[in-house]
C-alpha cells in the first residue's frame, strides 16, 4: 500500500468523507483514516438515527388522530423498544457499508485506525506513518458532561441509540438542540420525561417567540421542564438515580440524560511537539482546532474543518466545509470566496418541530434601525376533527416573519409546527435571495397548506422598537 498521499484525512465523518471523496475525484491521491465507524456522528449517532426515533415518537399520537377520521388504532402504548433499536441499527450498519464504498469507489485508500499527526507532513494510523503535503482533521465532537458527583452515572446521547430497554422515567439534562429532541423523543415514547435547564427558557439562541411556544407546548404535551434549575449530584438509590437539584429538590429517575453540549475530538490527536513552542498548533481551551478562513491551522499544511472547530455544529456545515476545501486544494475551478455563514437554515426535532432561518427578532433589533413583525398562529387541518380544549396549544402551528422595515427584506422567518424544517428549508432560498416581504406577498399559496400561511401574513403583529 503507498504510504505518500496529497491529502490525508483524520475521521471519516460528514467533513471527512465529503472532503475525500471531493478531493479524489479531482485525482488527488487521497487516504481516510478512521477509528470508529464510516459516516462519523451523524450517520451513527446523531441526525439519522435520531430522527427515525423522531418519527417512531410520533406514532402513538397518530394513533389517537387516527380515531377521529374513524379508524380503529392501535392502542397508544410504549414501542417494541428492541425491536426499533435493531431495525434502526440494521439501517444504520447499511448506511455504513454504503458510506465505506462511496471512499473505495472514489479511489480513497482507507485505514481503519486510531490517527494522529505527528507533524513535518507525517500521520500515524496505527502503527503504520503516512505522509502528504495536505492533512485535514475532521475528527468531530464527542458529549460533554460537567464535572458533578456521580456524572458517571449519566447517559449521553451514544448511548441513548443502543439501551437495553426503554426506561420508564428519564430526567434529560440541557436546554440544547440534543436536550429538547430527545425529551420530546422518550415522552413520545412512552418515557416519564422531566428536562431540567439552568436557564429560564430552553433553546437559547432561536428566536423568543418560537422557545416560549415551544416550552408551552411541550409542557401540555406533558414533559416536565424544570428551567431555572440545575443538578448538584447524581447517585443510585434502590436501582434508581436520585438527582439532588439546586433548588434544594431530589428527583427520582430510572435514567439521567446529560446533554450539556459537545466538545472537540482531540484525544491523542497531535504529538505533543507540535503543540508546544511559540508556532505550535494553536488549540482553545477546550481543545477546538483554531483556524483561519481557509480551514488552515496555525500548521502549514494542516487544515480543519467541522465539529472539531467547534463552530456551527451542523451536518450542512462540515459538508460545505469539506467540499470548499477539496475544491480550494485540488480543483481547477476554485471557490472564489470563503464560504458563506449567513443564513444557515437550521431545524429542531421536537414536538413541535422547529424550523428557522435568518435572525430571531432580538439579533434583527441588533442590526436594524425598526423590524416589522407578522406572526400567525393557528390549528393546522389535520386535526381540525379532534376537539381541542379551550386554550390548548396541543398540536398548533407558529409562524413568524421578522422584516427589515427600511429595505422591506425578509430577515428572518421562524416556524415551529408540523414539518418546519421541510417547510422552512424551501422558504430558506427566498431568504438567502434576499426576498422581501412584497416577494412573499405576490406568491400565491399552495392551498390549503400550512407553508401558505408564509405567503398570505397580511396583518403587521408589531413594529420594533
Ligand atoms: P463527525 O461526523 O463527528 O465525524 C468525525 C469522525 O472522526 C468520527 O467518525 C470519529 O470516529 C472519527 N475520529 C475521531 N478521532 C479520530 C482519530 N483520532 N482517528 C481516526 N478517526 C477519528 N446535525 C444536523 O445538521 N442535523 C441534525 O439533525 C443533527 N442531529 C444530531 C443529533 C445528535 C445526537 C448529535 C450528537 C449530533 C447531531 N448533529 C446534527 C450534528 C452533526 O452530527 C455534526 O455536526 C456532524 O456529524 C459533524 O461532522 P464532522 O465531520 O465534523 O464530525
Ligand atoms: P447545545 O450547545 O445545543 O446545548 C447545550 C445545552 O447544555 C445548553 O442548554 C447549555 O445551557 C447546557 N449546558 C452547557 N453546559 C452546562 C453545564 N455545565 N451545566 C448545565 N447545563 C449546561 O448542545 P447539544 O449537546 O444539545 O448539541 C450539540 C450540537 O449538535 C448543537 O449545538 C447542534 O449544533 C448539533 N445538533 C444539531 C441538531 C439539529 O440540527 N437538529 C440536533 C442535535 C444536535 P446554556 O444554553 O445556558 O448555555
Amino acid at each position: 500500500m503507498p504510504d505518500t498521499f496529497d491529502l490525508i484525512v483524520i475521521g471519516a465523518g460528514s467533513g471527512g468523507v465529503r472532503a475525500a471523496r471531493m478531493a479524489a475525484a479531482e485525482g488527488a491521491r487521497v487516504a481516510i483514516i478512521e477509528s470508529r465507524f464510516f459516516g462519523g456522528t451523524c450517520v451513527n449517532v446523531g441526525c439519522v438515527p435520531k430522527k427515525l426515533f423522531a418519527y417512531a415518537s410520533e406514532f402513538p399520537d397518530l394513533f389517537r388522530l387516527a380515531e377521529d377520521y374513524g379508524f380503529s388504532a392501535p392502542a397508544a402504548g410504549r414501542p417494541d423498544w428492541q425491536r426499533l433499536r435493531d431495525n434502526k441499527t440494521r439501517e444504520i450498519e447499511r448506511l455504513n457499508g454504503i458510506y465505506r464504498r462511496m471512499l473505495e469507489q472514489a479511489g480513497v485508500t482507507i485505514f481503519e485506525a486510531h490517527g494522529r499527526v505527528l507533524g513535518g507532513g507525517r500521520v500515524s494510523a496505527g502503527e503504520q506513518v503516512l505522509t502528504a503535503e495536505n492533512i485535514l482533521v475532521a475528527t468531530g465532537g464527542q458529549p460533554f458532561v460537567p464535572d458533578i458527583p456521580g456524572k458517571e452515572l449519566a447517559l449521553i446521547s451514544d448511548d441513548l441509540f443502543y439501551l437495553p430497554t426503554l426506561p420508564e422515567s428519564v430526567a434529560v439534562v440541557g436546554g440544547g438542540y440534543i436536550a429538547t429532541e430527545f425529551a420530546s423523543i422518550l415522552h413520545g415514547l412512552g418515557v416519564a420525561v422531566q428536562q431540567i435547564y439552568r436557564g429560564g427558557l430552553f433553546l437559547r439562541g432561536f428566536d423568543e417567540d418560537i422557545r416560549t411556544f415551544v416550552a408551552a407546548q411541550m409542557a401540555e404535551n406533558g414533559v416536565t421542564l424544570r428551567f431555572n434549575c440545575n443538578v448538584v449530584s447524581i447517585s443510585e438509590v434502590d436501582g434508581q438515580k436520585q438527582l439532588m437539584l439546586d433548588d434544594g429538590e431530589t428527583v427520582r429517575v430510572d435514567e439521567v440524560f446529560y446533554a450539556t453540549g459537545r466538545v472537540p475530538n482531540v484525544t491523542d490527536l497531535f504529538a505533543e511537539e507540535l503543540l508546544t513552542g511559540k508556532d505550535g498548533l494553536a488549540l482553545a481551551e477546550n481543545g477546538a482546532v483554531q483556524i483561519d478562513a481557509g480551514y488552515a491551522t496555525s500548521v502549514p499544511g494542516l487544515y480543519a474543518l467541522g465539529d472539531v472547530t467547534d463552530r456551527i455544529q451542523l451536518t450542512p456545515v462540515a459538508l460545505a466545509e469539506g467540499t470548499w476545501l477539496a475544491k480550494t486544494l485540488f480543483a481547477a475551478d476554485k471557490p472564489t470566496g470563503p464560504l458563506n455563514y449567513e443564513n444557515i437554515a437550521t431545524a429542531v426535532f421536537c414536538h413541535p418541530n422547529i424550523g428557522t432561518v435568518g435572525l430571531t427578532e432580538t439579533q434583527a433589533l441588533e442590526c436594524y434601525d425598526k423590524v416589522r413583525i407578522y406572526t400567525s398562529e393557528f390549528r393546522p387541518l389535520r386535526y381540525s376533527l379532534s376537539p381541542a380544549a379551550p386554550g390548548s396549544t396541543r398540536h398548533r402551528t407558529l409562524m413568524k416573519l421578522v422584516v427589515d422595515d427600511a429595505s422591506d427584506r425578509v430577515v428572518g422567518l421562524h416556524m415551529a409546527g408540523e414539518e418546519a424544517g421541510e417547510i422552512v428549508q424551501g422558504f430558506a432560498v427566498a431568504i438567502n435571495m434576499g426576498a422581501t416581504k412584497a416577494d412573499f406577498d405576490r406568491t400565491l399559496g399552495i392551498h390549503p397548506t400550512s407553508a401558505e400561511e408564509f405567503v398570505t401574513l397580511r396583518t403587521l403583529t408589531r413594529t420594533c422598537p
